[in-house]
């Protein structure tokens, strides 16, 4: 499937379709983040997109990731939006500017044992899987709660706030609830902790006004921007 239009035209319509989302809940576009999904595309796909001025991109693939890094321009910022493996934790903490998915006690661990040899702190958000999906990672809403101080010891990981993805449905409207109960359970960390957590990646393609709608501050977008992935990378693509 060929996307329709220029890579400028889609990131324009979908650039209003985020202001109307915003406006329908009183919000400030500039309060949500677009991250630029570039999994499984090109590095002339990703140059296109810097030329329309996005400098954010989402990858899922550690090696994938370390190979695009390497040929893009610096000033790019990089987020790891996939599940990591433990064993990768050295090269995530040295690569990402942001990673999405922390989705483990044995993870945060792994990330901060990584940092300290390397004299870094990692920036980080814990990712929830609130539908309770199998096939999805993440922790437990009550598992968050019950880990979240012990997660936040670790002196190395700034913790800066929630990833969640909504089942995948063709109507959109039904992630709300997903939505909804990220956003408390996000206010109840808050309350626990005494901290704000001002992240909250949620939004995809499919749900991203949904999301906006309930407070998202960074969407995640791949083929609403690029098209179709050309090969094989998503979490579900790949059975991971
Ligand atoms: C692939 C992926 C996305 C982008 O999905 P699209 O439906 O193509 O926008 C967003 N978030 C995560 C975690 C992903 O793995």
């Amino acid at each position: 499937m060929a996307p329709e239009g220029s890579f400028a035209q889609r990131l324009e319509g979908l650039q209003e379709r985020l202001i109307q989302a915003c406006d329908r809940v009183g919000r400030d576009p500039k309060e949500v983040t677009l991250l630029a999904v570039s999994k499984g595309h090109s590095m002339q796909a990703i140059e296109e997109a810097s030329q329309c001025g996005l400098n954010c991109f989402g990858e899922n693939k550690i090696q994938e990731a370390k190979l695009k890094i390497s040929q893009a321009a610096p000033h790019f910022q990089w987020h790891f939006i996939g599940h990591l493996q433990t064993n990768k934790s050295r090269d995530a903490v040295r690569l990402f500017h942001l990673i999405h998915g922390v989705d483990s006690i044995k993870l945060a661990e792994s990330l901060q044992e990584q940092c300290a040899k390397q004299a870094r702190t990692a920036r980080v958000l814990l990712e929830v899987n609130i539908s309770g999906e199998a096939t999805k990672h993440g922790f437990t809403p009550n598992q968050i709660k019950d880990e979240l101080e012990a997660i936040n010891t670790l002196d190395r990981l700034e913790i800066h706030g929630f990833m969640t993805m909504a089942p995948w449905t063709p109507e959109p409207e039904k992630t709300r609830p997903v939505f909804q109960a990220m956003q408390r359970l996000r206010r109840d960390c808050e309350d626990l902790m005494g901290v704000p957590f001002p992240i909250m990646s949620m939004g995809m393609s499919n749900d991203f006004e949904v999301a906006v709608e309930e407070g998202s501050t960074l969407i995640r977008l791949g083929t609403a921007l690029f098209g179709k992935r050309s090969y094989a990378t998503s979490r579900k693509d790949s059975g991971a």
